[in-house]
């Protein structure tokens, strides 16, 4: 019998612990602040920055977000990011991607500092979560290992497929499953056999961003199968990478979408962005 992981559930508890360590910190130390940058009207992109603000609030993190309207030129929005970087009441900066394209992103994202990358995206993160060194880690893949280990599931000498090499989530996930011990092969659009690889998995991982592409002939019994994916059904309906009805009774866990990977991607932001501030020495 499967089991339902379910992200909504940890991430309210994880919320819930880190708004008391948050009361702490801030008797002691002062208000830890987010910059929140959003450039354009990308209805989705909204929705994100809402829920990010949503979460700051129930956690107690000061955010301050900046909306900047779509035609703002690139030296605006470098301006704005080098004035936050410099800002010590200011712990996490957070660019909402995508910009728009005329704005160089790489360009904006390299002047957040290392320690408020909250995002976990900058070079210097990702070399160090490659050292195995502390770091601001992607908060999806971040995420992930939360729930894995929510439910004490080992990882060790396990073989873990992740489907996706997104900078944002399969990269760093490969990562942090390796630094865990895990024996991991990463999957992409170009991977012969993906079937009988995805076969091979103790813990399978979807990040490809198609509805129902994980089909019950690509899991082993019992294992362990994380939805990242967020998509559209033929029904217009949310639904993840995982074919869920098909494949859950061949699964030891399985996350849904939604409630699953989603709530917990927000948390680790806040999580993140409390750790910069730990970091600051602000
Ligand atoms: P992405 O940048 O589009 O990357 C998709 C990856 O899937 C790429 O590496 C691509 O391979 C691979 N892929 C595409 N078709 C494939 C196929 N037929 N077989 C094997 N691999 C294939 O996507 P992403 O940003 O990582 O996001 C993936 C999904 O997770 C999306 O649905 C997204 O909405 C969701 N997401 C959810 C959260 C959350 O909080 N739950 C956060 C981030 C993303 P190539 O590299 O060869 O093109």
């Amino acid at each position: 019998m499967y089991k339902i992981i379910d992200g909504k559930k940890l991430a309210s508890e994880l919320r819930l612990n880190l708004k008391n360590r948050i009361g702490e910190y801030i008797k002691e130390r002062g208000e830890i602040g987010l910059a929140v940058i959003l450039v354009g009207e990308d209805p989705a992109s909204a929705v994100y920055v809402r829920n990010k603000i949503k979460a700051c609030e129930e956690v107690g993190i000061k955010s301050s977000v900046y909306y900047l309207p779509e035609q703002t030129a690139q030296k605006d929005v470098e301006e704005l990011v080098t004035s936050l970087a410099d800002n010590n009441k200011i712990h996490g900066i957070l660019v909402q991607l995508p910009l728009p394209s005329h704005i160089n992103a790489k360009k904006v994202l390299e002047l957040i500092p290392v320690g408020k990358d909250v995002d976990g995206f900058s070079a210097e993160n990702i070399g160090k979560l490659c050292l195995n060194e502390e770091c601001s880690v992607a908060c999806t893949p971040y995420g992930v290992i939360k729930m894995l280990e929510s439910e004490k599931i080992d990882v060790k000498g396990k073989r873990a497929v992740i489907l996706g090499r997104s900078e944002i989530v399969g990269k760093p996930m490969s990562m942090l499953l390796l630094n865990a011990d895990a024996t991991v092969t990463v999957c992409h659009s170009k991977t012969r056999g993906l079937k009988e690889i995805c076969r091979e998995a103790d813990i399978l991982i979807a990040a490809v961003g198609k509805a129902k592409f994980v089909t019950a002939d690509m899991v082993k019994q019992d294992a362990v199968v994380i939805d990242v994916g967020i998509n559209r059904d033929e029904n217009g309906k949310m639904c993840g990478d995982v074919d869920f009805e098909n494949v859950k009774d061949k699964c030891s866990y399985i996350t849904p979408v939604p409630g699953g990977v989603g709530p917990m991607t927000i948390t680790m932001l806040m999580y993140n962005t409390y750790n910069a501030a730990i970091r600051s020495g602000n």
